[in-house]
């Protein structure tokens, strides 16, 4: 909770933010996405062994869930909103919010790549501040950036992340992926499509020469996965989202009294401290 509160404060004092939104993972494993591909997050139920290479992001730490409950609660006290969607996760409510914004920019913040998938330029610039390597390592990208980092096309280099991601699979969310079809092949692919169901079409298409016969026989060996793989990747961007209060970001804690119980509780008053002198900056 420490590193949390720390890291907001760290965020709003650097961004100065209008509005913000933490956003929560009111399911981590949603049903619709474990019925279309079952091993999505398998490794990760309790109880199962854990399968996922080490140092991986978005692994939860066991002592990290008592604390969440206290992260909320601090959160509602400083007077910051949270968002959540029955059945969804917050890569989904992320998703759903930069997708229906109108009004400001967006600066996602996550270290779950999966959200490379949300950046674009209209009708509002929507970037990602990746922060899987720590903050102090974070790298802020939109569209041109994750071209260059992923080698997808610029025009739509958020979808086309999400087919590359189809394509090569992802061992921390269970995605098997295309077997012997890597990050690069799978760039290269998507690359000579316009859109997911244009490159699925051309593997039942021997006319189309975009795909070489090896290639589209990998890709037909892969077909049951490739038909239910896209709703399990891509972000919703209509999750039912409800958010606890305004998103405006205010300039004072919304109930001063309890952060400062909570602070004393839990011994995080540097912490709150820094919190709410970022929230005054950030209004100033
Ligand atoms: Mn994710
Ligand atoms: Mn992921």
């Amino acid at each position: 909770m420490r590193g949390f509160t720390d890291m907001v404060a760290r965020l709003v004092a650097d961004r100065r933010p209008t509005r913000l939104v933490a956003c929560l993972d009111l399911d981590w494993r949603p049903a619709f996405r474990v019925e279309a591909l079952p091993s999505y997050k398998a490794h990760r139920v309790p109880g199962e062994p854990e399968t996922a290479p080490a140092g991986l992001p978005e692994i939860v730490p066991d002592n990290l869930e008592p604390q969440i409950p206290v992260i909320l609660d601090v959160l509602a006290a400083a007077g910051i909103a949270t968002g959540g969607a029955d059945g969804y996760e917050a890569d989904d409510v992320i998703g759903t919010l930069a997708a229906g914004e109108r009004t400001d920019g967006v600066l996602a913040v996550s270290g779950d790549r999966d959200l490379m998938q949300i950046v674009r330029d209209e009708p509002v610039p929507v970037r990602l501040l990746y922060v899987g390597r720590g903050l102090a390592k974070a790298e802020h990208l939109g569209p041109a950036d994750v071209s260059e980092k992923y080698g997808v096309p610029a025009g739509r280099a958020g979808e086309a992340y999400a087919e590359m991601a189809m394509l090569r699979g992802d061992p921390s969310d269970g995605l098997p992926g295309v077997a012997g079809i890597g990050a690069k092949t799978a760039a290269t692919l998507v690359g000579r499509f316009g859109s997911w169901d244009e490159l699925r079409a051309a593997v039942d298409d021997r006319t189309d020469t975009r795909l070489t016969p090896p290639v589209r026989s990998k890709l037909a060996a892969a077909a049951p996965y490739l038909a239910v793989v896209e709703p399990v990747v891509r972000v919703a961007v209509d999750a039912p989202v409800r958010l606890d209060r305004s998103d405006v970001l205010p300039a004072t804690p919304a109930d001063p009294d309890r952060l400062v119980a909570l602070a004393e509780r839990w011994g995080i008053a540097s912490s709150i401290e820094r919190l709410v002198k970022a929230m005054a900056k950030a209004a100033a």
